[in-house]
């Protein structure tokens, strides 16, 4: 009998994709790689499908499946290529977790899909929760699929739930690290370079997501995430700045106690979480050490400053398809940011206006969202000119 976890890692060569293999790579008992999937780089996908021997892989980019097919036939490892066929992909009958870690937009469709095929989720690809989290939550609990956090402020509000089930929360506190412009104002922040915005103080993570840790972003998204994950009001989430890292978020239960999550800040620990839930793997990843800090500080996020934060709750509060408007005037705006195409300060200025312009829907379908997200890139393009 098969008693491996048989794991279907969607973006396995992105951060969180590489470090998922990592894990599977130390636990070969635990966990066996069913499918790879990769946007473009081939040469990294085919040295994982060597190594993991997958069932299959995907490419999102047709024009590299040539290379990928010759590499690999011969393996007996199936290839495929185009974006349907990556939301397709996670139906196969042998996958037992489908982990989620494609960035943006770009992993609703095949995240959705692995819902419909009753695959349990670990869940990176934060956006899909903002996009169309209504849908998402609801599908999952209609089809009985859990949906396990891989982020890492939701693995520890997950971990603080455990055998807490009777126990309403009051509230919860989601950690930041400030990113690397904490304390900054915006005259320092009206010429800061992708360079700079690109070192993140404590985690080593793509682009798109370190840009947002920049500007605040990602703890909006965060906000959203959570909301949806815990069934939360806006009003029950708030966010601490919390520049070490160690306190991973903490949940308030309704007698004024509260529990945290610690550890130093590795994204191995929620990513193994995730997928041995609910098993706490066994590790020899570096353990906290008390003498190597002082002290553990907190402090309140500047979202005047950093404009996206608030945005992000506006979004939350407004409700409708708002937080997919945001985030699609986000995921512009970042990109032209990481183009030297506009300034830093340029993309809340940008992400509120195409709030301000796009079509507000209250009750948004699926078809929705497409639509909305597609309306608010078509603003978010031709407002550029205004920002350039
Ligand atoms: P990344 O840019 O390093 O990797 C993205 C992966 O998605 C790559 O494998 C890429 O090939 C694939 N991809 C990109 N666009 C695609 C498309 N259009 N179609 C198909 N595949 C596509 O990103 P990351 O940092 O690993 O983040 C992935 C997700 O996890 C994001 O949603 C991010 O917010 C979330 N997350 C990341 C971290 C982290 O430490 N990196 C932490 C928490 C949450
Ligand atoms: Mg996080």
């Amino acid at each position: 009998m098969e008693t491996k976890k048989q794991i279907a890692i969607l973006g396995s060569t992105g951060s969180i994709g590489t470090q998922a293999l990592e894990v599977i790579r130390d636990n070969p008992e635990l966990f066996s790689v069913e499918v790879l999937t990769a946007n473009s780089n081939s040469d990294l996908l085919i040295k994982q499908a060597l190594e993991f021997k997958p069932n299959a892989v995907v490419i999102g980019q047709d024009k590299k499946y040539k290379g990928l097919f010759e590499a690999l036939d011969s393996h007996g490892i199936k290839v495929y290529a185009g974006e349907e066929a990556i939301s397709q992909i996670v139906e196969m009958e042998e996958i037992d977790l489908v982990l989620a870690a494609i960035v943006g937009y770009a992993g609703l469709k095949s995240t959705l899909a692995a819902i419909n095929a009753n695959k349990q989720i670990a869940l990176a690809n934060k956006e899909t929760l903002v996009v169309a989290g209504d849908i998402i939550t609801s599908l999952a609990r209609e089809k009985g699929v859990n949906i396990y956090p891989v982020d890492s402020e939701h693995s520890a509000i997950f971990q603080c739930l455990v055998g807490e089930h009777e126990n309403p929360i009051e509230k919860i506190y989601l950690t930041a690290s400030g990113g690397p412009f904490r304390g900054k104002d915006l005259n320092y922040l009206e010429s800061v370079k992708k360079e700079e915005a690109l070192k993140h103080p404590n985690w080593d993570m793509g682009d798109k997501i370190t840009i947002d840790s920049a500007t605040l972003m990602n703890k909006g998204l965060e906000v959203i995430e959570a909301r949806w994950l815990f069934h939360l009001k806006p009003e029950q989430i708030d966010v601490i700045v919390h520049p070490q890292s160690i306190i991973h978020s903490i949940v308030q239960f309704e007698d004024g106690s509260m529990k945290a999550q610690m550890g130093l800040p590795d994204m191995k620990l929620p990513i193994q979480y995730a997928m041995g839930y609910p098993t706490r793997v066994k590790s020899d990843y570096k353990r906290f050490n008390f003498s190597d800090y002082a002290e553990l500080t907190f402090e309140k996020p500047d979202t005047k400053t950093f404009r996206n934060l608030a945005l992000a709750y506006k979004s939350l509060e407004k409700g409708g398809n708002l937080s997919c408007i945001l985030n699609a005037a986000n995921e512009v705006a970042v990109e032209a940011f990481l183009k030297d195409q506009i300034g830093f300060l340029a993309i809340p200025d940008m992400i509120e206006r195409v709030m301000d312009e796009a079509t507000f829907i209250k009750n948004p379908t699926y078809e929705d969202y497409i639509a909305s997200d597609g309306e608010a890139r078509e603003l978010a393009g031709n407002l550029m000119k205004q920002f350039v």
